[in-house]
Parts: C-alpha cells; sequence; structure tokens
C-alpha cells in the first residue's frame, strides 16, 4: 500500500493505544438487513474492518434488525456474501435481536433508577409536547408515573396487553434539552409483528438509540464508527452508557460516502426494484456491491476506491469517475485480451486459400509478464467493425480505405482492392489480399502502417450477447433535484448487442476470469449465460468517455 498520512479515526485510535485506554481494539458493522448493500456500505465495512486488521483488532457483523417490519433472512444473507466478497471474515455473526432480553433488563434498571416512563400519549401528541429547536418542550403527566407502575406497565406491554402505539417507554432526560433528541425519546414501542428471527416471542421493539449503544457496549466494541447524521445523538449514546453503568464504547462520526449519477439509499434502491426500473438488486447498473460484482468489478477494485475516498469529516459527492479509473487500473493489469466484433462488416482474404485455416499465436496480457497465449484462427473470411471501413475516410483516418494498408492485430498487414455494396449503396463487403511476410511477430515485409484492427475468423467465431451500461441517472445528484428521483433516470443506461462475433476462445470463458475485448473494453461473463447463449456484461470502457 501506498504511504499516506493517518485519518482521523487512526489518528484517535493510536492515542488510545499509547495511552493504555484499551488493549486492543474491536469495531463493527451494523447493517440493518432491510435491503442489499451498496457502495456506501462498502465504505464502512472497508473502514472498519480495514482498522481491525491495521491494529490487530476484531470486527464483529452485527445485523441491526429491531425493526421487524422491513428486515428479511434474503438481506442477511446477501449482506454476508458481501462482505465476505469484499475480502473481510468478521470476528463473531451477531444480531441486536439477540439482545433483545438483555435490553429489556437494561429499560427496567432505567425505570428503576427514576429514568424512564410509560408514555400513553399518541405520536402527535408526543411531537407536539416536544418543542421546537428554538422552544422548550413540555413535560406531560404520564411522566409522574411511579416506578411500580411503570414496571407493571412496560411489562404489560411486553405481554401484548396493549395494541400497536398504545403506549410507548421513554428516557425521562431533558425536555428543554436544545438537542431534540436528548428530549425524552422514545425507548421501546409496541408492534406486533413477526421478525425474522425471534418470531412472535417479542412485541415491542426498542429504537435504534436505545439498542445500538447498549448493543456496542454489550461486545465490548471500542470504536463505533458512524455517519455524520448521528452526530446529534452521541449525547444519548453517552447518557444510556452511563446511567447503565456498562462498558463505554465511543461513537465516532465520518461523512457518509456519496457517489455522482446514483441515489445511495436502500429505500430508494428497493423502489427502482420493486416499479421494475432495474431488473433486480443485482442488475449491473444499480450501486448495490453486488451489481458491482455482477458487472465484472473485483473486489481490489472497490478496496482501493474506498482507500482513496479516504476518511472525511464533511459530506461530499465523490465522481463515478475515480470508481471507474479503480477499476481499469485493476482490470488491466488482470484481464485476458481477446477480440470480438460488435457490428460486423465482412472481409474476405482472396489471396488466402479457400477453407484453410492458420492457427495464430496472440498474447493473453500484455501488461502480465505470467500470462500465456492462445491461439486464434486465420482463414479467408473474416469480420472486422463496420466503423473500422470508411470508403471516403478523412485525412488521419488509420483504419481500413479503400487501396489502404492496415494490420490484423496478432496477424497481417491486409490491403483493401474492392468494394461490394448492395442495392442501396451500403458496403456489404471489402475484399483485400494479405501480405505473407508480414506476420506479427516475423514480419519482414518492411511495411509501415499506422492502425491495428480486431477481427474474428467467419467460420470459428462464436455469437455471443453483449450488454453495455451507462449511468443510471441523467443527472449528478438525483435526489436533490426537484420532483421524484426516478424522473431522472437515464432511458439509455442499457444497450443490449444482441450478436456479437467473438474469437473462439472465449467458448471457454469463466464467471471468475476478467476480459478485455480489444478496443472495446473490459467484461465478464454474466449469470444470464445460458447452454444456448453466452452473456458479457461490459465492466468499463477502455478509456473515460466521460471525462470533460
Ligand atoms: P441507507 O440509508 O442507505 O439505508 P443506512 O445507514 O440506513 O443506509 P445501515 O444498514 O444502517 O444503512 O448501515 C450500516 C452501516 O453502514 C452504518 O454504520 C452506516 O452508517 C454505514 N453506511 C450506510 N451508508 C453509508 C454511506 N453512504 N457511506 C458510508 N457509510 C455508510
Ligand atoms: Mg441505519
Ligand atoms: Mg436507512
Amino acid at each position: 500500500a501506498e504511504e499516506r498520512s493517518l485519518n482521523f479515526i487512526e489518528e484517535i485510535i493510536e492515542e488510545d493505544l499509547k495511552a493504555g485506554k484499551y488493549k486492543s481494539i474491536a469495531t463493527r458493522f451494523p447493517p440493518e438487513p432491510n435491503g442489499y448493500l451498496h457502495i456506501g456500505h462498502a465504505k464502512s465495512i472497508c473502514l472498519n474492518f480495514g482498522l481491525a486488521l491495521k491494529y490487530g483488532g476484531t470486527t464483529n457483523l452485527r445485523f441491526d434488525d429491531t425493526n421487524p417490519v422491513t428486515e428479511d433472512t434474503e438481506y442477511v444473507e446477501s449482506i454476508k456474501a458481501d462482505v465476505q466478497w469484499l475480502g473481510f471474515q468478521w470476528a463473531n455473526e451477531l444480531y441486536a435481536s439477540d439482545y433483545f432480553e438483555q435490553l429489556y433488563g437494561f429499560a427496567v434498571n432505567l425505570i428503576k433508577k427514576g429514568l424512564a416512563y410509560v408514555d400513553d400519549s399518541t405520536s402527535e401528541e408526543i411531537a407536539k409536547q416536544k418543542g421546537t429547536p428554538t422552544t422548550p418542550g413540555t413535560r406531560n403527566q404520564y411522566a409522574d408515573r411511579s416506578v411500580e407502575e411503570n414496571l407493571r406497565l412496560f411489562e404489560e406491554m411486553r405481554n401484548g396487553k396493549y395494541p400497536d402505539g398504545q403506549k410507548v417507554l421513554r428516557a425521562k432526560i431533558d425536555m428543554a434539552s436544545p438537542n431534540m433528541h436528548l428530549r425524552d425519546p422514545l425507548m421501546y414501542r409496541i408492534r406486533h409483528a413477526r421478525h425474522h428471527r425471534t418470531g412472535d416471542a417479542w412485541c415491542i421493539y426498542p429504537m435504534y438509540d436505545f439498542a445500538h449503544g447498549q448493543s456496542d457496549s454489550i461486545e465490548h466494541i471500542t470504536h463505533s464508527i458512524c455517519t455524520l447524521e448521528f452526530i446529534p445523538h452521541r449525547p444519548l449514546y453517552n447518557w444510556m452508557i452511563e446511567q447503565l453503568e456498562i462498558f463505554p464504547s465511543h461513537q465516532y462520526e465520518f461523512a457518509r460516502l456519496n457517489l455522482n449519477y446514483t441515489v445511495m439509499s436502500k429505500r430508494k434502491l428497493k423502489q427502482l426494484v420493486e416499479e421494475k426500473h432495474v431488473t433486480s438488486w443485482d442488475d449491473p447498473r444499480m450501486p448495490t456491491i453486488s451489481a458491482f460484482r455482477r458487472r465484472g468489478y473485483t473486489p481490489e477494485s472497490i478496496r482501493d476506491f474506498c482507500e482513496r475516498v479516504g476518511v472525511a469529516k464533511r459530506d461530499n459527492i465523490i465522481e463515478y469517475s475515480l470508481l471507474e479509473f479503480c477499476i481499469r487500473e485493476h482490470l488491466n493489469k488482470i484481464a485476458q485480451r481477446r477480440m470480438v466484433v460488435f457490428d460486423p462488416l465482412k472481409v474476405t482474404i482472396t489471396n488466402f486459400p479457400e477453407g484453410e485455416v492458420e492457427m495464430l499465436t496472440s498474447e493473453d496480457n500484455p501488461e502480465d509478464a505470467n500470462a500465456g497465449h492462445r491461439e486464434v484462427p486465420f482463414s479467408r473470411e473474416l469480420y472486422i467493425e463496420q466503423e473500422d471501413f470508411m470508403e471516403n475516410p478523412p485525412k488521419k483516418f488509420f483504419r481500413l480505405a479503400p487501396g489502404g494498408l492496415v494490420r490484423l492485430k496478432s496477424a497481417y498487414i491486409i490491403k483493401c482492392e474492392e468494394v461490394i455494396k448492395d442495392a442501396e449503396g451500403k458496403v456489404t463487403e471489402v475484399k483485400c489480399t494479405y501480405v505473407p511476410e508480414s506476420k506479427s511477430g516475423s514480419d519482414t515485409s518492411g511495411l509501415k502502417v499506422q492502425g491495428t484492427l480486431h477481427w474474428v475468423s467467419v467460420a470459428q467465431a462464436i455469437s455471443v450477447e453483449v450488454r453495455e451500461y451507462d449511468r443510471l441517472f441523467k443527472v449528478e445528484d438525483p435526489s436533490s433535484e426537484e420532483g421524484d428521483f426516478k424522473d431522472y433516470i437515464n432511458p439509455d443506461s442499457l444497450k443490449v448487442i444482441g450478436t456479437a462475433y467473438a474469437e473462439p476462445a472465449l467458448k471457454t470463458a469463466r464467471f471468475e476470469e476478467r476480459y478485455q475485448f480489444l478496443r472495446k473494453g473490459y467484461f465478464c461473463l454474466d449469470k444470464d449465460t445460458s447452454e444456448e447463449r453466452m452473456v458479457f456484461n461490459r465492466t468499463v470502457t477502455l478509456k473515460d468517455a466521460w471525462a470533460k
């Protein structure tokens, strides 16, 4: 890894370790299993696991599953797969729901200390009594309930005596605090809903602010890292830990990762899936980790991206092109080079014998000394790209034109002798001759040509489907535009090339392998591949088409 200065969280950790505050550090990644993870979560994963690796500590994977209505085991499984794919291993797989009994006990402790009460107000009344940031709130008569009455009511809440919304448990802190989160915040609400793990065992569920810090404390998390919007929650996080006299975890906040031309919230991503703007959570246009994986991104490239983004204390929007830069860097090193013609123009080599096939050798990856070679068939009938031929070319057109010479990659120099057109005047074929002494690697022709084209031999080529992706949104920050974010979806984010012609080496393409289709971009095999049809995703173009 490149040398870089410490980020502010590393500075805090190094000071804590130096001061002997902790023997070793413990972090956690705490997803709520209510959707698939996105690239913002990848930042949090790399940060939490990365710190523990760097300082010899541990990281727990803790599912923050305190809201039974939105959570599902499908999400739990996808989250685990994503964390592992990114290259990290958790010390313990834990669930906030495993702490429900313990959390209930904490709540009882606070009631006994006179620091929590059962409130019968409606949520509207509670909201009204809270006041505004500039005016203090007011306490209602329920705050005066005795400890005994609160204990009894809270137990009855647990036992299912009351319907949803009839009662809540609140912490008794300060209705005049300038921090709204301290104005007697909710600790528990009633929800008669089945939980994906605890089933019907509970009908009261703890709020985030009563579950998160206590879960951190139960696990002896030393550095609990979250995003900036939790800064105003920190006094409450600390208040709970102090009043309960439990292990003092500390919360630290950093800026969430935002990426342009996309949205980064599970709620919005879920809408895109449910309303069929994309095919699935792992549709390669989505900013989810599973979509990047399917699209051909490597874990290395995403870790590299997260490292380059750094750890900021202020919100900002990162350019999508930085992510693309990272994946290009990695794929250039590892991708197998192959030739695929997307829009074929037939080339007949008139001086090459009919029916004969010559096997040529081509390197798999010029960037990798250990990469091997493959055989590529050359014959009388070839395909090149339509766009690589022009009948009346402008000056500096270094591709094929009447009377002109061009090199075919890893093969021969050819000369365009004749152009064949159909009744409408469209070029349907070009007849060429090849220069037998110009074979790549043993060229004695003395000819100098400017352009090198990719090509395939017609008889041996295999038909494949290619999917090219573009930005999912037309604007940099769809969430900040007027109206609905979905009004800004790019209608041309997917282009399907139903039949492209690939050199036969791609017959054995594997899902784990990465390919560079020469002059076309980086590609990988898609999971929609079947016995009948291979499907390739374009991971990224060779160059930044969006560069200004
Ligand atoms: P979303 O709003 O997208 O649903 P969330 O914060 O509600 O995100 P969680 O499942 O609660 O999702 O997040 C798990 C962890 O990932 C939290 O610690 C959260 O702070 C962190 N996280 C979520 N989004 C980002 C982001 N864009 N950048 C960095 N960290 C993030
Ligand atoms: Mg959350
Ligand atoms: Mg959320």
